[in-house]
């Protein structure tokens, strides 16, 4: 990652008064989770909005697409396994999103201006193909996942705490093999990007070794926007890749946060963004540095499931 070295020096005389005010507040935990670590390998300064800034983001039909279809993915397993049908779940999505807008009552801003109802409609539609094309790639009759919606969470030996919710863990019955599975509503990456994409399954991966002691058989990316699935056989030397990726993933992140040098960094994901206007890549002003966290802390990292495009 680039530094600024003026940014540096400014910040070394205040950073000694700032020092001196925390000495007595307990350390900052150490905390990183797959959406947070994509955030600062795409961008920095994107990062920081959400991470340091913590700025609310208004709902996105793409993102909140995901989380009604990934709900309906968790419940379909509720169901007994003969009644896993196309659909039923096709039948579960509607119910779905009107329990989201009962927890997330801001999401209905997506439809304000949808006076004949028509876009709301267009859009379940939109969900509701992609849950029909998840029958297309698995059989849900014939799995009972060990695990869905799990949250997982251990610390490095380095003190860096792991994080994260993953979407369904399966068990082979006769060796307890265990699969890790994601589903994305997007499309799956064009070749040679899927290493990239299989970033956050190591992550996972990483947290199960080293809560459980094994590896995981398999990690398998569904990609419900174009009917694929990716498909990873992990090993050790994978893993512990994964871990020294992610110790310098965050050494870079402390540099940033004690130097205040939080850089944009354009790409296509822009046009995703929501903190365009605070941009300087679009010609917008960030807001100063909040003093407080001077490292990011725990809460400010919370794990929150699809809460960015590397999610959906
Ligand atoms: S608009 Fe692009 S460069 Fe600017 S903060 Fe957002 S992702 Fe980063």
């Amino acid at each position: 990652m680039d530094t600024s070295v003026a940014a540096a020096a400014a910040d070394v005389a205040a950073g000694e008064t700032a020092q001196e005010q925390q000495a007595d507040q307990p350390a900052p935990v150490k905390s990183l989770s797959p959406s947070r670590a994509a955030d600062f390998m795409t961008c920095p300064l994107l990062y920081r909005f959400r991470t340091i800034d913590r700025l609310p983001e208004p709902p996105s039909p793409e993102a909140t697409r995901g989380t009604v279809v990934h709900g309906v993915l968790e419940r379909l397993f509720d169901l007994p396994a003969e009644e896993r049908t196309a659909e039923e779940a096709v039948r579960m999505v509607r119910p779905e999103w009107d329990r989201l807008l009962a927890e997330e009552p801001d999401a209905a801003s997506l439809f304000d201006s949808d006076d004949d109802g028509s876009a709301l409609q267009e859009w379940l539609t939109s969900a509701e193909a992609l849950v029909q094309r998840y029958f297309t790639l698995e059989d849900p009759r014939r799995l009972e996942p060990a695990e869905r919606e799990l949250y997982v969470e251990t610390t490095l030996e380095s003190g860096l705490r792991l994080r994260g919710y993953i979407d369904r863990v399966d068990r082979a019955p006769a060796t307890g093999e265990i699969r890790v599975v994601d589903y994305k509503t997007g499309k799956a990456p064009r070749a040679g990007f899927e290493q990239r994409a299989m970033f956050q399954m190591r992550f996972y991966a990483l947290v199960l070794w080293r809560l459980h002691g094994s590896v995981p058989r398999l990690l398998q990316l569904v990609y419900l926007g174009s009917g694929e699935v990716l498909r990873y056989e992990p090993d050790e030397a994978d893993l512990r890749a994964t871990e020294r990726k992610l110790a310098a993933l965050w050494s870079a992140i402390e540099r940033a946060t004690e130097r205040k040098d939080w850089r944009p960094s354009p790409s296509k994901l822009c046009d995703w963004c929501a903190h365009q206007a605070l941009c300087p890549s679009y010609g917008g002003t960030p807001p100063p540095v909040p003093d407080t966290p001077v490292v990011p802390d725990a809460e400010a990292d919370a794990p929150s499931p699809r809460t960015s495009g590397a999610d959906l």
